[in-house]
């Protein structure tokens, strides 16, 4: 799979994506990621990319043409499995069934906003989905694009080492489907300052195990996260 990245500021993603799962997939040819300087489209001496939002008020607006003619020349083939995924504090909100989603598309183009924001008709004309990863605002969308290249990386198959590591994992149903948080985990030493891991792990029963698991799975999900298990409900009735 690959994924493009349009920002103003390329380096950033010096860090975040070379350390780890992507870096070893990206290594391996799994997939790559090309980022891209939004720079690079425009014409003018000062490569100006933003400008003064209409109607006045705070902040600068990044230019639509530079993205325009960035994302037609990265991606001019545009059919179904290469999408242009605008991030963005509206957008609908990223989360485990659209990284799913995603990992099935051969190349996804991931712009970038700083300032006040992207002027709107990236949105409405060019983007096929503006994505939020959470209800916050960031100071741009360089965190974003590498939380969501993170997440669907993962779901490619080949890159866990072991492909069961994606399956039993928060937020994972059937079928792509929304699923109840992941169990507690305990590793070595068995009691630490007073506190032991549940006897039923260092029994040997698997059976025992798994049972413990899909319960200590769903009281936590209960617990802290009870709006999934809502969100479940509704999307089974
Ligand atoms: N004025 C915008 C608003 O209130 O919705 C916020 C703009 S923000 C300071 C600049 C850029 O950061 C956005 O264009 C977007 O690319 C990125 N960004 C901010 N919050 C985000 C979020 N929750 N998810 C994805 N991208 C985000």
């Amino acid at each position: 799979m690959k994924f493009h990245v349009l920002t103003i500021f390329p380096e950033f993603f010096r860090g975040p994506l070379e350390h780890g799962v992507v870096a070893r997939a990206a290594e391996s040819g799994i997939l790559s990621v090309q980022v891209h300087n939004l720079r690079d489209w425009t014409f003018d001496r000062h490569k100006t990319v933003d400008d003064r939002p209409f109607g006045g008020g705070e902040g600068m607006v990044l230019k639509a043409e530079p993205i325009f003619l960035a994302v037609e020349s990265i991606l001019p083939e545009r059919e179904a499995g290469r999408k242009v995924i605008l991030l963005s504090a509206q957008g609908r909100l990223f989360d485990q069934p659209a990284a799913k989603r995603l990992s099935g598309c051969e190349e996804l183009l991931l712009i970038c906003g700083r300032y006040e924001g992207v002027d709107e008709r990236v949105a409405e004309h060019l983007a096929d989905e503006e994505i939020s990863i959470g209800d916050y605002v960031l100071s741009g969308g360089e965190l974003a694009a590498a939380v969501v290249i993170d997440a669907v990386a993962r779901l490619l198959p080949g890159v866990l080492g072991n492909e069961d590591s994606a399956v039993f994992e928060s937020f994972t149903g059937e079928d792509g489907q929304l699923g109840v948080l992941d169990c507690p985990h305990y590793t070595r030493p068995a009691e630490f300052r007073g506190w032991s891991a549940p006897e039923v792990l260092l029994s040997g029963n698997h059976e025992e195990i798994r049972r413990w698991r899909g319960r200590a799975a769903r009281e936590k999900t209960a617990r802290l996260r009870p709006d999934l298990l809502e969100k479940m409900k509704v999307a089974q009735s």
